[in-house]
């Protein structure tokens, strides 16, 4: 028999407030949802994935049960569709710092907002993930002034500007890529050696676009000192046992990869010890009322750190979770089978 789960998408406010949008907190949101709960989800990146996306998204995993292969990016792609199901509401490139119990209700904070509800699950992993910096002079005065970019979003980034981009992974050489077909006047790479990293299936692209000079590589140099007066107008690279350079440019991309730091989560006073916060794992609760612990940030004896394992906490947290914001009413179903068909008629986030 079907039981058709009673998704709260009439329901405004979340019932779960989702901290960290890596595997653990993507699958929290489809375990919330099988017991009809509404979750709102916050993670500092400005895409989904965590470690996934910000560490190894061309990397293959071959350890999920049922999938023989597949690669850390297109596994985020996949637990995003079976969430969106469930009509989540993201918050990309936000994060947490402020995390408050008050009035039988937990009030969760960015520098600009904040969200209630009933239960937390902090989901944060190895902690909140940001752009790496390059040391350079006058960064912050042209970050000010958004002529530096760490997420460049759509091709108006960069049309008509000179664009200078630091970087050698596949993330810097698919923006030297696009910048160079799609609108940018100018395109110059910079980076210590000649160790380009182009995305599987990029490798002729860059190449080509890198004989042609649309692309002009920079090696060995580093950006040392942003100028310009107030607009960015050039960068001074220092050379390694070469000259120094300048070039010409009004739009600077360091696309050096992202770095993890627990950060505000030290500060909410959760017993953290060696990266990892004490919980219960018959039902991921920390030691604070109504807040779940899961993924590489739950710590318990035997505990290892892996995606599988932050699935099955995802599931255990939901259980628990409902018991407390429905207190008396019955666990819908236990099994997805139940349900019934769930609608996967979707098109793909960001399509
Ligand atoms: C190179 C590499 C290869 C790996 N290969 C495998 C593998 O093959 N199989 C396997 O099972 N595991 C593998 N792992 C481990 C796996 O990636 C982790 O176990 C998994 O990512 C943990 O998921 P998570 O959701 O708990 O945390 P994460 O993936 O770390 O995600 C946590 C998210 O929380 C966000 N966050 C933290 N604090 C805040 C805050 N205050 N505000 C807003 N957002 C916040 C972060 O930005 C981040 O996006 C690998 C790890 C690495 C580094």
């Amino acid at each position: 028999m079907n039981h058709p789960v009673e998704v709260a998408s009439v329901r405004k406010d979340p019932d779960i407030i989702i901290i960290g949008g890596g595997p653990a907190g993507l699958h929290m949101i489809f375990q919330a949802g099988m017991h009809g709960m509404r979750s709102l989800l916050v993670d500092a990146l400005p895409q989904a994935g965590g470690q996934l996306s910000a560490l190894y998204p061309e990397k293959y995993i071959y350890d999920i049960p049922g999938i023989p292969q597949i690669l850390a990016q297109d596994l985020v792609r996949q637990l995003q569709i079976q969430a969106e199901v469930f009509e989540p509401d993201y918050h990309w490139g936000e994060q947490v710092s402020r995390l408050e119990f008050r009035d039988d209700n937990w009030t969760v904070g960015t520098q600009t907002r904040q969200w209630q509800a009933r239960a937390v699950v902090l989901a944060g992993g190895i902690g909140a993930f940001a752009p790496k910096k390059p040391r350079c002079t006058a960064l912050e005065q042209f970050e000010t002034r958004g002529e530096v970019l760490y997420h460049p979003q759509s091709v108006r980034d960069w049309q008509d500007r000179r664009v200078l981009i630091q970087g050698a992974g596949p993330q810097a050489v698919e923006a030297a890529i696009i910048a160079a077909r799609h609108g940018a006047c100018e395109v110059n790479l910079v980076h210590r050696k000649d160790a380009f990293e182009p995305a599987p299936g990029q490798t002729e692209s860059f190449q080509n676009l890198r004989q042609s000079g649309r692309i002009r590589v920079h090696v060995p140099y580093t950006v040392s000192a942003l100028q310009g007066e107030p607009a960015l107008a050039s960068a001074v690279l220092k050379g390694y046992g070469t000259a120094d350079r300048q070039v010409e440019t009004d739009l600077f991309l360091p696309l050096l990869g992202y770095g993890a730091a627990l950060g505000p989560i030290k500060e909410w006073d959760l017993s953290l010890k060696q990266g990892g916060i004490p919980v219960q794992p018959d039902s991921m609760e920390s030691p604070k009322p109504r807040l779940f612990v899961i993924g590489d940030l739950a710590s318990y004896p035997g505990k290892n750190k892996l995606i599988l394992t932050a699935f099955s906490e995802a599931a255990i947290a939901a259980r628990q979770a409902f018991n407390y914001i429905y207190p008396g009413k019955r666990i819908p179903t236990a099994y997805s089978s139940n349900l019934g068909p769930l609608s996967l008629d979707i098109t793909r986030p960001g399509e």
